[in-house]
C-alpha cells in the first residue's frame, strides 16, 4: 500500500464530501440497509450513500475490484473504517452476503460463480440468507437431512431448513444439503448449494420472535430443481466450506454491535439518568456502580483483544480458532450489559409499547429481548466452549 497517512486523509476527505449528514448518526432498526430486490430504502440519502460507496468498492473494500470491491489491503480497510467511525458514518450495507457468503465464495467459488454472485452482493442488489439449521440439526449441524439428489445436469432438493433469518426478505439462500446418505461419517456426505428463492417448490414461512420481529423463517424445499453450476466446491465436500463460513459468521457475531441499531445513549448516560449521582458525583447505587465498572472494563478489554486480532490477521498469524472465543465472550458481555441496563432502568424497562414509556426505554427492553438470541444464533455458547476445549486439547465429546 502507499502512504497510510495519505490514504487515511484522502478517505476522510472523500467521506466528508460525500456522506450525507443524515447517514452520520446511529441507524435505527428500520434504517439498516440489507439491499436486495425487495429492499425499500429508508430514505433517498440511504440509497445515495449505498450507491456512492458501492461505486468506489467500499461496501466490500478488501474484495478484488473485478468482484465489486476496491482491492484494499486489510490495513487500508482498517483505516477506512477508522475514518468512517470518526465521522459517524453508517455502514451503507449489511447482511449475510457481505459477511458470510462473499468471503466463502472468494475462497471456494469458481471464477464464474464469483463473477455471477459477488458484484450483486457488493452493490446490494441481491440479498442472501443462510440455510444451515434444520429441526434436529442445530448444534449437531452435521446431522442435517435436507435431501439433494444428483440428476446429472441438475440437483433435486427436498427438505426443510429452520431459523432462516431474513428468509422472507432475501433473494437467494446458501444451503447445506445431504448428497450421500450411505456414508457413515455424517460430515462426509454434505454439499454446499446456492438456491434462488424464486425457484418453483420453495416456500418461506415467517415466525414471530420474542422481540416481536418476523424476520425469522422456516424454509421448505419441495422437488426444487437447482442447476448444477450452483454447487460450490465438490459434491460431498461441503463441510469444509460450511466450517470456513462459520468462522466468518462468528467474526461478524463478535462485532455485532457495529451493525445492529445502537441505543440512543451510552450505558454511562443511562446510569446517570436513571440511577443518579450521589454527593460525591459517583453513581448512587454501590452494587450497580460495581457492575457498570466491570462492564466498562470488559468492553474495553474486548476492544483491545479485537484490535490485537486485527493486527494478527494483517500479519497473517491469526489463529482462526480465536473466533470461537470472540463470539462466545462478546455476545455474553452484550447480554450482561442488557441485564445491567434493565437493573438501572427498573420498572421503566418493563414496557412493550404505549405512552407510559419513552422510546429510549422501549428500545432498551426490545434490545434485551433481541439479544437473547446472540448466544444461540451462529452456534450456542455451550458449543463454542466445547469447540474451544477441543482446540485446547482438553478431553470432551465430539460436537
Ligand atoms: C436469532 C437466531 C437466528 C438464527 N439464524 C439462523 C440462520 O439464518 N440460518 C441458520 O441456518 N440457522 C440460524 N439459527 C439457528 C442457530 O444456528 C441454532 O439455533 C443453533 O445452532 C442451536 O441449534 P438448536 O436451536 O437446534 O438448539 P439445540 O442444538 O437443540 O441446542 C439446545 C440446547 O442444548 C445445548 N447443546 C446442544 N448440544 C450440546 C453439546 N454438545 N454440549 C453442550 N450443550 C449442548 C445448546 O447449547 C442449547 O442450549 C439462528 C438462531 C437464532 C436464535
Amino acid at each position: 500500500m502507499g502512504n497510510p497517512e495519505t490514504f487515511y486523509k484522502e478517505a476522510l476527505a472523500w467521506l466528508e464530501a460525500n456522506c450525507p449528514q443524515s447517514q452520520r448518526t446511529p441507524a435505527s432498526r428500520e434504517e439498516l440497509v440489507y439491499g436486495g430486490n425487495k429492499c425499500v430504502f429508508p430514505s433517498d440519502d440511504a440509497k445515495t450513500w449505498l450507491e456512492l460507496m458501492a461505486a468506489r468498492g467500499w461496501t466490500v473494500p478488501t474484495w478484488p475490484k473485478e468482484y465489486g470491491g476496491a482491492g484494499l489491503s486489510s490495513e487500508e480497510a482498517g483505516l477506512l473504517q477508522k475514518a468512517m467511525r470518526k465521522l459517524g458514518c453508517r455502514s451503507p450495507l449489511i447482511g449475510h452476503g457481505l459477511w458470510m457468503l462473499g468471503p466463502a465464495l472468494l475462497e471456494y467459488g469458481t471464477r464464474e460463480q464469483k463473477l455471477q454472485h459477488l458484484p450483486g452482493i457488493a452493490r446490494g442488489e441481491i440479498r442472501w440468507c443462510q440455510g444451515y439449521s434444520e429441526p434436529g440439526a442445530g448444534s449437531d449441524l452435521a446431522s442435517l437431512r435436507c435431501r439433494c439428489e444428483d440428476k446429472g445436469d441438475h440437483f433435486l432438493v427436498n427438505g426443510q431448513k429452520s431459523w432462516t433469518t431474513d428468509g422472507n426478505h432475501a433473494d437467494w439462500i446458501f444451503v447445506l444439503v445431504r448428497t450421500d446418505f450411505d456414508n457413515p461419517a455424517k460430515q462426509a456426505g454434505i454439499s454446499f448449494l446456492l438456491i434462488d428463492l424464486e425457484s418453483a417448490g420453495v416456500e418461506v414461512k415467517p415466525c414471530t420472535l420474542l422481540d416481536g420481529n418476523e424476520d425469522f423463517c422456516d424454509t421448505f424445499f419441495d422437488n426444487v430443481v437447482v442447476p448444477r453450476e450452483n454447487l460450490v466446491g465438490d459434491i460431498n465436500e461441503g463441510w469444509a466450506i460450511a466450517k470456513s463460513l462459520l468462522v466468518h459468521e462468528r467474526t461478524m457475531m463478535s462485532q455485532i454491535q457495529e451493525y445492529i441499531p445502537r441505543l440512543p445513549h451510552s450505558v454511562v448516560e443511562y446510569a446517570r439518568n436513571y440511577v443518579g449521582l450521589d454527593e460525591n458525583g459517583q453513581l448512587a447505587d454501590d452494587a450497580l456502580r460495581g457492575q457498570l465498572t466491570s462492564h466498562l472494563m470488559n468492553a474495553h478489554a474486548m476492544q483491545l483483544a479485537q484490535q490485537r486480532a486485527f493486527e494478527e490477521r494483517r500479519a497473517g498469524v491469526l489463529d482462526k480458532r480465536s473466533t470461537l472465543y470472540f463470539k462466545a465472550w462478546a455476545t455474553e458481555e452484550d447480554q450482561r450489559k442488557d441485564e445491567l441496563l434493565l437493573a438501572m432502568l427498573g420498572s421503566a424497562a418493563l414496557g412493550w409499547e404505549g405512552d407510559g414509556f419513552s422510546d429510549d426505554e422501549l428500545q432498551v427492553t426490545r434490545q434485551f429481548l433481541t439479544n437473547k438470541a446472540l448466544t444461540i444464533g451462529g452456534g450456542t455458547t455451550e458449543v463454542q466452549l466445547n469447540l474451544m476445549a477441543r482446540a485446547l486439547g482438553l478431553p470432551g465429546r465430539e460436537v
